[in-house]
């Protein structure tokens, strides 16, 4: 079932995440409705915060981004980035490795905001899989950018909070839009 991706504004987006004890058939359930949703939107990612369920459990998938390049190791080894995808992480945990650079960023909670945000070229990744399994790889290049602005999802942080000064200066009016159209949103549904 496709859901409903939460709007910049919603309180739900700066929650951290609950951790998963157990891979039930609801965090499965969940699991399929996030890719279907996040298929539907044509994202690369998306975290539980994002439907409106504080966990830890982000999806992800690179493979329809062709023009910039992810990589992954596993187990020091170099592998084919799509042999792992698509992708559940849940509890992640990350180490981020490298140098800071800067790239282009979207996020499905933001609709036509884009913004450039420096991150760590490679991230080191410690999770559990859609079966609970503990699973461990290097990501880099898209794939690393992608995972590390999930995770900050998880811990309710947004792109916005990593966009130096002056883009977010710049990007402020659309912000601000974007944000008081979410609290109008909400306080029509609880009226109702
Ligand atoms: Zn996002």
């Amino acid at each position: 079932m496709i859901l409903e991706v939460v709007k910049y504004g919603q309180p739900v987006l700066r929650q951290k995440g609950a951790k998963i004890t157990t891979v039930n058939a609801e965090v499965k359930h969940l699991i399929a409705d996030m890719f279907e949703t996040m298929y539907a939107a044509k994202g690369i990612g998306l975290a539980a915060q994002q439907v409106a369920h504080a966990v830890q459990l982000t999806v992800l998938d690179v493979r329809a981004v062709t023009d910039r390049p992810s990589t992954i190791e596993v187990a020091g080894q170099p592998a084919e980035v799509a042999d792992h995808m698509p992708l559940v992480l849940i509890n992640p945990e990350i180490k981020p490795v490298g140098d800071p650079i800067v790239g282009p960023e979207g996020c499905l909670s933001f609709p036509e905001i884009y913004g450039d945000i420096s991150r760590p070229e490679f991230v080191e990744v410690k999770a559990l899989n859609e079966k609970g399994k503990p699973i461990s790889f290097k990501a880099g290049g898209l794939l690393a950018r992608a995972v590390q602005h999930e995770f900050d999802h998880l811990h309710g942080l947004l792109f916005i909070d990593r966009m130096d000064k002056k883009t977010k200066e710049e990007l402020r009016p659309e912000l601000d839009a974007l944000q008081a159209e979410t609290k109008a949103r909400l306080a029509l549904a609880k009226k109702k």
